[in-house]
């Protein structure tokens, strides 16, 4: 057996000693940390903080706590642009008509687009289609395991691929959100601009950094849930934040943070026409060509156009001045950064004119039969704006 040859400790040296332990190892943090260039946050603390809070405070949704790629994948790509509580109802609906890939694949897009009617941004579903249905034809039903292969699929960008790879199949890749830009915007305090090459680099980078590899599904879905639930854009919960110790804008207007310029929006001006008869509401049927597309609609047309073209095109006559035509106010309605103001306008044509209706790309619809078709969002505002009784 050796032996020991030191000296036994005096309460002064051990004292000493501890010191010198705790000052080395925290320089020793410190500089590693500082020597990668990045805010000494102590990661091995701040995930499993973050974890654990999440763990014991996480909202109990109906597409969270499933490894079902197909189910995280609808869900995720309908919460784009679209809040939470709104999500629940269609996401549990549409999932209860198609379960899995292959339904999808089956189903018409009309079907569909009825079921995500109110949700926006229609090209989510389109493509969400065009990617089962690719899927089913190619891949034999089965959804692609890595964000890699899965950006290959319409509609499936880097969030969206990250999400699906890290929360079904555990790959060790980051989401990056709104949400998550802010978080790591205050956390290090990052004062450029949010959508400039620069910060998309440092959100990479430091998302990257931060990432939990051994879970990263639950690390992701943590950070995202940080956003929208305590480091919310306007009052963040600071003084319960879970994080809040490695934060440094706390305490120094976070909610500056992260930084946007301010948004160019451009006015645009349509007039939408309506004309009602016993047979229902003229509609125009979806088309490339409209001005929102591939949507039922009431006919609208640019304010340069004239609504004499318009009458013309749905009934096939070049008789349109002899209508009378009444205004009845307008709506107004914004997409991304446009601000639409619609004139609506009415008419009311004579049986001659409406046998001549162009049923190729119009149909009169009767009030009650409305909920049946996808109308774009701007239509469904004017409905709301004109007495929904035939004549
Ligand atoms: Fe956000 Fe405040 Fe937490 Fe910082 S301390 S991460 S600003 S909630």
């Amino acid at each position: 057996m050796r032996k020991d040859h030191r000296k036994p400790d005096t309460p002064a040296t051990n004292s000493r000693q501890m010191f010198q332990n705790i000052y080395s190892r925290l320089i020793f943090r410190c500089s590693f940390l500082i020597s990668l260039g990045v805010t000494p946050i102590d990661r091995y603390d701040f995930k499993s903080q973050l974890l654990s809070w999440y763990t014991q405070n996480k909202r109990d949704l109906p597409f969270r706590d499933t490894g079902d790629a197909y189910k995280i994948w609808l869900s995720e790509i309908m919460l784009q642009q679209t809040t939470v509580a709104t999500v629940i109802d269609y996401y549990t609906r549409f999932v209860s008509y198609f379960p899995n890939v292959l339904a999808v694949a089956k189903a018409d897009e009309d079907q569909l687009l009825n079921l995500w009617q109110g949700l926006g941004y229609y090209s989510r579903i389109r493509n969400f289609k065009k990617a089962c249905d690719y899927i089913s034809r190619e891949l034999d039903g089965k959804i692609p395991q890595s964000a890699a292969a899965l950006k290959e699929l319409p509609g499936v960008g880097d969030y969206t691929a990250a999400a699906i790879a890290s929360i079904a199949y555990g790959e060790a890749v980051a989401t990056i959100d709104g949400n998550v830009k802010r978080v790591i915007a205050r956390l290090f305090c990052y004062k450029k601009e949010i959508t400039s090459r620069e910060a998309t680099e440092f959100f990479n980078q430091k998302a990257a950094e931060l990432l939990d590899k051994k879970a990263p599904g639950d690390f992701n879905q943590a950070m995202m849930e940080l956003g929208a639930t305590v480091c919310m854009p306007k009052n963040p919960k600071c003084q319960t934040c879970p994080v809040g110790e490695f934060c440094e804008s706390r305490g120094k207007n976070p909610e500056s943070l992260p930084v946007k310029a301010k948004t160019k929006y451009i006015d645009t001006h349509y007039k939408a026409l309506v004309v009602k008869t016993t047979d229902g509401l003229l509609l125009k049927r979806p088309s490339s060509t409209s001005l929102i597309k591939n949507m039922w609609e009431i006919p609208c047309l640019y304010q340069s156009e004239a609504i004499g073209d318009m009458i013309a095109k749905a009934f096939k006559t070049k008789t349109s001045e002899t209508l009378q035509i009444t205004a009845l106010g307008s709506v107004r309605h914004a997409i991304t950064n446009k601000r639409i103001t619609t004139a609506i306008f009415a008419t009311n044509p004579n049986q001659r004119l409406i046998k001549r209706l162009n049923k190729k790309d119009f149909e009169f619809v009767a009030f009650d039969d409305l909920s049946r078709l996808t109308l774009n969002t701007l239509s469904k505002k004017i409905l709301k704006h004109i007495d929904k009784t035939a004549p």
